[in-house]
């Protein structure tokens, strides 16, 4: 996660996508810091991230399954959990993972 501050107010900025440009904003004054969605992506779902929500079985313990086909092995039915992996007021990252345990393959849905 990295966090920036408000050059003139020192306030924790804000993520905020908008149709003209993802960026962070200030929420006491109109500093804004634009950013491009794919440098967004990477600062906000690091490899290290990745690896803890995808690879963890615990994280996948007890979680329903859906009628959801696998793209890897084809398997009719895929766990599926919501997950914030962005700042709190963003919205929740859909995970699948394939009810294959042989195959056990993790997609994501944004
Ligand atoms: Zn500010
Ligand atoms: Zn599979």
């Amino acid at each position: 996660m990295v966090l920036r501050f408000c050059p003139f107010c020192a306030n924790l900025l804000r993520f905020r996508e908008s149709p003209t440009g993802n960026r962070f904003a200030c929420p006491t004054c109109p500093y804004i810091y634009p950013i491009t969605s794919r440098v967004t992506s990477r600062i906000y779902f690091t490899g290290k991230e990745r690896a803890d929500i995808l690879d963890a079985e615990s994280a996948w313990m007890g979680v329903e399954s859906t009628d959801e086909r696998c793209p890897k092995c084809s398997h009719p039915r895929a766990y599926f959990k919501q997950l914030q992996t962005r700042s709190a007021d963003e919205p929740m990252t859909l995970f699948y993972r394939c009810c294959n345990h042989a195959c056990a393959h993790t997609w994501r849905v944004d």
